[in-house]
Order: C-alpha cells, then structure tokens, then sequence
C-alpha cells in the first residue's frame, strides 16, 4: 500500500471502529417496492420515491421523448448554450404549480440550497436554521460565511431569541445592515415531522427576516393543489424562498426554486452552483414535466390517498400516536450506531430492507431505522414489514 492509502485506510479503519462504515449496496433493478440487492429481492421500504413515479410509465415516456427531442446531454452551463427549451417549460410548469412569479431549476437539491443561500448572504449576513435541516444547507451556511445561528428542532421560542440576538446586531452595524435569512424544511427528512410554518412566519415578518423553506420532503404531497405544506398551512404567499427537489415525490432528478421575478434573475447571475455547472440531462427535465403533469391529475390524487392509507396503517400497526404528523416517513429510533446496523441487518436477513440512519445524518446517540412508504406499497408487503419488525432482537436497557 502506498503511504497515501495507508493513511486512508486508517481513516477508514477508525470510521468502522464507530459503526459508521457506509458501503454502497448495488440495486439491479429500477425503484420499485421490490428491489434486486446484490442479486436479492428485498422488499423496499427505504426510498424517496413516496408516489412510486420514479418508474412510472408516463415519466419513462417523457424523459424518453425529452433525449429525442433534445438529446442525450445538455452541451453547457444554462448560461452558455444549454439552455435548452425543455428546461424554460419546466420552469414555467413549476412556477405556474407553485403559484409564483418565476421558478428556477437546478441539477441537484444539494446545488439549489448551496447556490442559493451563498447568492444570497456574504459574511456580514445571518443565516438562522433549524437544528436539523438537510445537510445541504448547513455546507452552504459554511460556505457562505455568513454569522450562523442554530435554533432548537421545531422551537419558535428558541427561533425568536436568535432573531432577537440578530436585531442587536443590525443596530450594531455602522456601515450596511446585515440581512437575516432564516431557512427550515417544511417536513424534516430523518424525521417526519412538520415545522410550524404559521409561526416561523408570523415571526419572520415580525422581525422583517427574510424566509427559505425546503419542501423536498412535501412538494407534491401536501395542500389541495399539491405544492407543499406551506399551502396546507396557507402561508405560501409569505415565504420568500419556496426550495425543492424533483428526486422524491416527483420521482425525477433536480432541485429548484420558486418565488418572485426579481428573485430568480438574482439567483442566474450570482448562483454559483448554477452559473458554473452543465445544465442537466433534457431527460430529467422531461421526466419533471412527466411528473408535475401526473401528480395533478386524479391519478396523483389517488396515489397520495393510497400513499396516506398505508402510513395510518403502519402507524396504528405500531401503537404510535394517532395526532402524529402524517407523513411518508416513520423513524424508529434505536440509539446506539452499532444496534441500529445490527437491527437493519436483521431485517435484510428476513428479506425487508429498511435503511439504518446514523451519525452524520441524524445526531450520535440517535441512529434510527428510517422506514418510508410509498404509494405502491401493497398491504402484503406491509404486513410482511411489520412481521420482520416485530422479530427484531434488539439489546435492552438502552
Ligand atoms: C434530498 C434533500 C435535498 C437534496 O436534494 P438532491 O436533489 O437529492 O440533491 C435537499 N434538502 C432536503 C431536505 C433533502 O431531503
């Protein structure tokens, strides 16, 4: 080994040590509730793909359609020569779904989050975010250097004392007067649960902070028309920043953000990540379009209702909360790293794959499996989740 991998490996070793080791597992076969594992069916209980779209007919059809209209790769950055006619369709349906003024869209919800807070916020600025949001945007805080303030999961409380402490700092400033961007999830990823939107609003406009919500987990699942929780909870018109991804729920690939005229022209030339980058594939695009079209249609009605029908199924299954939350994700918390793999290992052996959650996604200490439901989930294979959690041996006492 040379000396350069042997100080990887050692790295590595160290990162087993702590039952933190990730590996990558190969899947033959496409995101379906039955998944081909290194050569194994396993039930899947483990994707983003909440409406089960990511294989869906119709969006196979547009992305195909998409690479014959427009090819294979897009040739350039968006601002060069890649800005391809497919891409401004998408970004009109998306902001006509949305209800705003513009949209734009990015390869990746990792690129908008980072794009767009740096654009946004130099070193003078505050950035203000929920303890737990998306990895994502954390590096982007990094990177943008401005002054960062966590405030406590879901605490509006918290949330207003670091706006207050932000307040002090702006009658501090003798030159420009730093801006307060304050960004949440809408519905958290590792956890399922809602931020209280109403409030982080009220308060927003009362401290005239400037608001970015990340509905990756919620665009195209909640509110009458679909766009997310912050219309199930009638605050659309009150955030600043609409963020999301076109992965998950739009069974697609692609981040973007919806929000004023104004916003989006900043956001073309100042968006690093979207400045310097090669404009996505014209199939992924064709498959957004594919989706935004499925998802408000009946049938995107009835897939969330079977979608809402198989999570009180499994909530009520486990003896969880009827008030919970309600959304496609379901953590079991175990706690400790290595119980939490040996748990998912567990569940592999008996055929069910529920992915085991640890340090740095979610806190040490909190490691989880992370059980997500989608829409083509039979009862069957419910049931057969529910058989395989209830054999788990997990160690007592912690
Ligand atoms: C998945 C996710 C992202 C990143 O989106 P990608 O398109 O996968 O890069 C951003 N924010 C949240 C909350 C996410 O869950």
């Amino acid at each position: 080994m040379s000396a350069f991998d042997l100080e990887l490996a050692t790295r590595l070793q160290a990162i087993r040590e702590q039952g933190l080791l990730r590996e990558l597992r190969r899947v033959d076969s496409p995101q379906t509730p039955q998944l081909i594992v290194n050569g194994r069916a396993l039930l899947n209980f483990s994707s983003n793909d909440y409406l089960g779209l990511a294989n869906h007919p119709a969006l196979k059809t547009a992305a195909i359609a998409a690479t014959e209209k427009f090819g294979a790769g897009a040739g350039a950055s968006r601002l060069i020569c890649g800005s391809l006619e497919i891409f401004h369709e998408l970004e009109t349906a998306l902001a006509t779904f949305k209800g705003t003024e513009a949209a734009l869209t990015f390869s990746t919800g990792y690129a908008t989050a980072v794009g767009t807070i740096t654009a946004l916020l130099g070193k003078d600025d505050i950035l203000i975010i929920d303890k737990l949001v998306h990895a994502c945007i954390v590096d982007a805080a990094k990177l943008s250097g401005a002054k960062l303030r966590v405030f406590a999961h879901n605490d509006v409380a918290d949330l207003e004392e670091k706006l207050q402490w932000a307040a002090s700092e702006q009658s501090k400033a003798t030159t420009e007067k730093p801006q307060v961007l304050i960004v949440t999830e809408s519905v958290f990823s590792m956890d399922g649960d809602a931020a209280p939107l109403r409030e982080i609003v009220a308060l927003k406009e009362k401290f005239g902070a400037w608001l970015m919500v990340d509905e990756a987990h919620a665009t195209g699942l909640y509110g009458e028309r679909r766009r997310g929780l912050a219309e199930a909870l009638g605050v659309s018109d009150r955030i600043d920043i609409h963020m999301g991804t076109l992965g998950k729920a739009l069974g697609a690939s692609g981040g973007y953000i919806c929000g004023s005229r104004v916003l989006i022209d900043f956001l073309v030339n100042r968006a690093r990540s979207f400045i310097f980058s090669t404009a996505p594939v014209p199939a992924a695009a064709g498959a957004a379009l594919g989706a935004l079209q499925l998802i408000q249609s009946p049938e995107g009605g009835e897939r969330i209702a079977a979608l809402w029908q198989r999570v009180s199924s499994l909530r009520s299954a486990l003896g969880l909360e009827a008030n919970r939350f309600q959304s496609a994700i379901t953590p079991l918390i175990i706690g400790a790293e290595s119980d939490a793999v040996r748990a998912a290992e567990q569940l592999r052996e008996r055929g069910v794959f529920v992915p085991a959650i640890r340090y740095p996604t979610v806190a040490r200490g909190t490691a989880r499996l992370r059980i997500t439901l989608t829409a083509e989930h039979t009862e069957t294979e419910l049931k057969l989740l529910l058989t395989a959690l209830s054999e788990l041996k997990l160690p007592t006492g912690n």
